[in-house]
């Protein structure tokens, strides 16, 4: 069933017409094609589809491009099309119907979130060497931060270390789940840099530092296995990697800060995407609710099923509502933190509780490899955990919230 997107009187007239030609673009282009693409039972990969996949994916990419909307949240002077926070939601809910579609418009994690910290981050020959590049397709890249062997909870545990030599970066360390790490072209490497003495050791302060993959001494050991399927997060061993100083991103001592910078927008992203899947599901459930006939009637006569069409729309309107705050909040450069992390706690759990009544519907049907029910629950149930697992989030709001009634002051609700 194509999505039904209408405009929205409260949007600018830019930002309707963008909606609707995403949808005009997913609709026709994409969702007819959706099995072909992605294949939801990866399992039935041949080289014939994989071949087919890759025309397919070429000549929507063509369009996409011809339509002005490649890369909605980098500027034009970069290749993209320049949308802010709230604009990229409201493009993000029609887009993300399709699971894998906003990799055809040119946003696809980690690359996106690269993009971002090479563009506020980077110096201008950066930008030309690797942002540019990675917009255009012509590369891919990962970022690696978190270590088999500490709290990725907590990244200032980490203990991979870059010491300068000459004027050389030297990399010691050992990284896992670094997404795309399997075929990246560089990654962006969390390191310690410096201790009040100068020397790189365990409480020095964090430095990114850009690594092409194929440096000597990087060595990929592996794609983990995720929800029992080979992947490209990849475990990296980092045996004295050397990489010029010109490497390192942004100041010494910066790569926290940059990391949250990336990370906080990551999340948004992921929830304006997981608002998108939310009412795909929500389309499926219902689809599925008015066709089938169970003991005497259609589900949609049974009130279980109607509690769940209920419960979904409510989870659904208030994750976008939450999303849409914060994407606002983040453009008028208020200090989002608070929002950030009660969104990325609410958008996660909520979208799990959507596509786990969808599959309900469906019954067998939902989980198995004919539908895209049961690669959204596995991705809804993973974003619990990664960008900061919902623990660490809560413990941000109670902090903010109890500091600002500390300072005197209650919360102030109205913002
Ligand atoms: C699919 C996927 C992709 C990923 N991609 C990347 C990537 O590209 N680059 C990268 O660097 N990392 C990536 N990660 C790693 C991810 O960011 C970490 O897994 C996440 O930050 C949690 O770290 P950890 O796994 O070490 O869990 P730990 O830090 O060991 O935490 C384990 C659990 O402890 C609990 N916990 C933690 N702190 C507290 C607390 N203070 N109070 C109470 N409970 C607590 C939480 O329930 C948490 O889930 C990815 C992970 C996944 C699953």
């Amino acid at each position: 069933m194509p999505m039904n997107v209408q405009s929205i009187h409260s949007l600018s007239d830019r930002i309707n017409q963008i909606r609707l030609l995403t949808a005009e673009i997913v609709n026709k282009e994409i969702l007819p094609h959706e099995n072909e693409l992605w294949r939801h039972d990866r399992n039935r990969h041949s080289d014939a589809d994989r071949k087919r996949a890759r025309e397919l994916r070429e000549g929507i990419q063509a369009k996409v491009k011809q339509a002005g909307l490649w890369a909605p949240h980098l500027p034009d002077e970069y290749g993209g099309c320049g949308l802010n926070f709230l604009e990229h939601a409201y493009m993000n809910e029609v887009l993300a119907y399709c699971i894998g579609a906003a990799s055809l418009f040119g946003v696809v994690a980690p690359n996106s979130g690269n993009q971002k910290i090479l563009l506020k981050y980077g110096t201008e020959e950066q930008r030309q060497k690797w942002l540019v590049p990675l917009t255009e397709g012509k590369m891919q890249s990962g970022f690696s931060m978190t270590e088999p062997d500490n709290a990725g909870s907590d990244p200032r545990s980490i203990k991979t270390t870059a010491r300068k030599e000459g004027n050389e970066w030297v990399i010691n360390g050992h990284k896992w789940f670094t997404s795309n790490g399997i075929k990246a072209d560089f990654l962006i490497v969390m390191c310690r840099t410096e201790d009040p003495t100068g020397r790189a050791e365990a409480n020095g302060k964090m430095t990114q530092i850009i690594v092409p993959t194929k440096t000597p001494g990087v060595n990929v050991v592996r794609g983990i296995e995720v929800w029992g399927r080979a992947s490209d997060h990849a475990e990296i061993i980092y045996d004295d990697v050397r990489v010029p100083l010109e490497n390192q991103l942004g100041q010494t001592g910066s790569g926290h800060q940059a990391a949250q910078d990336r990370l906080g927008a990551g999340r948004v992203y992921h929830c304006m995407n997981s608002v998108g899947q939310m009412w795909r599901a929500f389309d499926l459930m219902v689809e599925r609710a008015t066709s089938r006939e169970v003991h005497g009637g259609k589900l949609e006569t049974k009130q279980f099923i109607q509690g769940f069409i209920a419960d979904s729309y409510i989870d659904i309107q208030a994750a976008r509502l939450m999303t849409i705050h914060t994407a606002e909040r983040m453009d008028s450069g208020l200090d989002s933190r608070t929002d950030i992390s009660a969104l990325k706690i609410f958008v996660p759990e909520a979208y799990t509780r959507v596509v786990d009544r969808a599959i309900q519907v469906w019954g067998a049907a939902g989980v198995s490899g004919d539908l895209p029910l049961a690669g959204m629950y596995q991705g809804a149930r993973t974003l619990r955990l990664a960008d900061g697992p919902d623990e660490v989030h809560k413990i941000v709001i109670a902090k903010n919230v109890l500091k600002s009634y500390h300072a005197g002051e209650s919360w102030d609700f109205g913002n």
